[in-house]
């Protein structure tokens, strides 16, 4: 069975990364050290453990910060699954008030933090950084093929999906990977996703070089806030936002 492509950020591989996009919608990326530690990771794990760990009414004053931000508690949809989300809008101001309103000591304030996953999805980010449980798997993604793909604990690496802003501004040639968590173990899963958003006011456009006669334009302009707020009214959280803003 193929496995996720990894991209080494020292020996560079862009011909694999462009396949990988295209292919799989993700790839783990190994060999990273030298920009970022593995002593901060494991820096971030801990404190996103400790406040999850926090009461659930103290966790619960960032519900809602903005939509489908701040205080995920289990739900009937996602029973085994919580998370503490600052997504976009995350200005400095915005990460005082969500620390704030958890009583984050100073050493848990260092960094921003969230995670998610569960019910099968895409993210509306251009891409995510995983840095995802060490210990219990369960993360599975879809191929293009439809078929899922389980992704096992990898500790030392990254894993980087690719979600619906990368589809458009390649035109679509990246693919939006869909990715869940399966509950397959008893214990706490803990991951943390850094996600690389897009504009909010500004239009999403493939850049004139991915389109030509072969590969017309694909999606008229829309922006980041557009395509969020069509996901969370319209409850689009498998791509099918997208098909919204194919060119007719
Ligand atoms: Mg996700």
């Amino acid at each position: 069975m193929s496995s996720i492509p990894v991209i080494d950020l020292i020996s560079g591989a862009g011909k694999d990364l462009i396949g990988a996009c295209e292919e799989w919608g993700c790839f783990r990326i190994v060999n990273f050290q030298e920009i970022l530690e593995d002593s901060l990771l494991r820096e971030m794990k801990a404190v996103v453990r400790s406040l999850l760990d926090l009461p659930a009414a103290v966790k619960s004053r960032n519900r809602d910060v903005i939509a489908g931000s701040g205080y995920m508690a289990p739900s009937e949809t996602n029973p085994h699954y919580e998370a503490l989300g600052l997504f976009d809008m995350a200005s400095p101001p915005d990460v005082q008030a969500f620390c704030s309103n958890l009583e984050a000591t100073p050493y848990q304030s260092s960094e921003t933090m969230g995670c998610r996953g569960v019910q099968l999805h895409t993210d509306s980010s251009f891409l995510t950084l995983l840095q995802d449980d060490e210990k219990f798997g369960g993360l599975e993604i879809m191929k293009r093929n439809g078929e899922f793909h389980a992704v096992e604990p990898c500790p030392g690496t990254l894993l980087v999906n690719l979600g619906d802003l990368a589809t458009v501004w390649s035109n679509g040639k990246f693919l939006n990977v869909k990715h869940r968590v399966i509950c397959k173990e008893v214990g706490i899963r803990v991951s943390i996703a850094s996600f690389l958003l897009g504009p909010n006011d500004e239009k999403i456009v493939a850049p004139p070089e991915l389109v030509d006669l072969e590969h017309p334009r694909m999606y008229v302009p829309f922006t980041f806030r557009e395509l969020r707020n069509l996901r969370m009214s319209e409850k689009l959280h498998i791509g099918e936002a997208l098909r919204y803003y194919l060119c007719k």
